[in-house]
């Protein structure tokens, strides 16, 4: 059915091996490990906030989360060729009629995304430094989080750093706090 409506082979591919099995977590993990490409990644294949077909409702995010997306489909890597070139398109098409909309989708997509405990994430402006630590100006929302604290640190710092399932908080080289999160990743979509 998804192959019908146009979704590439390879990510409907990824999807129901996600979907047939006896996954705890969400697919986010699974394409992260799929993705070859270490450098940044278009925001167009940012699918952070569109948790359709993917996250647990036990898990607690999908209450809360905006769904902003352009591609309709998870892509199997964030680095897809097809969804690159599909999702470029769509975006493309979006800002010849709709140029407001473009650059507000624009602007919600891009940038680095911090994911954790099966479907929640924080949205960040800064710059990756190797693959688990980001350096950054500011958090810019979360649709998710409702931890006060933590949400409070994240506000406060600007530099993340993850350690196995540990995050660590910094302010100018100075702890702030960590959190113990499930599977916690950096996604940059700051392409
Ligand atoms: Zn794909």
């Amino acid at each position: 059915m998804f192959s019908l409506l146009g979704y590439p082979r390879c990510c409907v591919k990824l999807f129901l091996k996600f979907n047939n099995s006896d996954h705890v977590g969400d697919l986010i993990p699974l394409i992260q490990a799929n993705t070859r490409q270490a450098t940044a990644h278009s925001f167009v294949v940012n699918n952070a906030y569109n948790t359709a077909g993917r996250v647990q409702a036990a898990s607690g995010a999908v209450n809360f989360i905006t769904k902003i997306h352009i591609l309709p489909w998870h892509p199997c890597s964030y680095d897809c060729a097809q969804s690159l070139s599909r999702g470029n398109a769509l975006f493309q098409f979006i800002e010849s009629i709709a140029p407001d909309l473009a650059q507000r989708l624009q602007r919600a997509l891009r940038g680095v995304v911090l994911y954790f405990d099966n479907g929640h994430c924080a949205s960040f402006e800064g710059a990756m430094d190797g693959r688990n630590r980001l350096q950054y100006n500011a958090m810019r929302f979360s649709p998710t989080l409702r931890d006060y604290y933590f949400l409070k640190n994240l506000r406060a710092g600007n530099e993340l750093r993850i350690e196995d399932n540990v995050v660590r908080i910094r302010k100018d080289g100075q702890a702030l706090g960590s959190r113990v999160c499930t599977t916690p990743l950096l996604l940059d979509f700051s392409s």
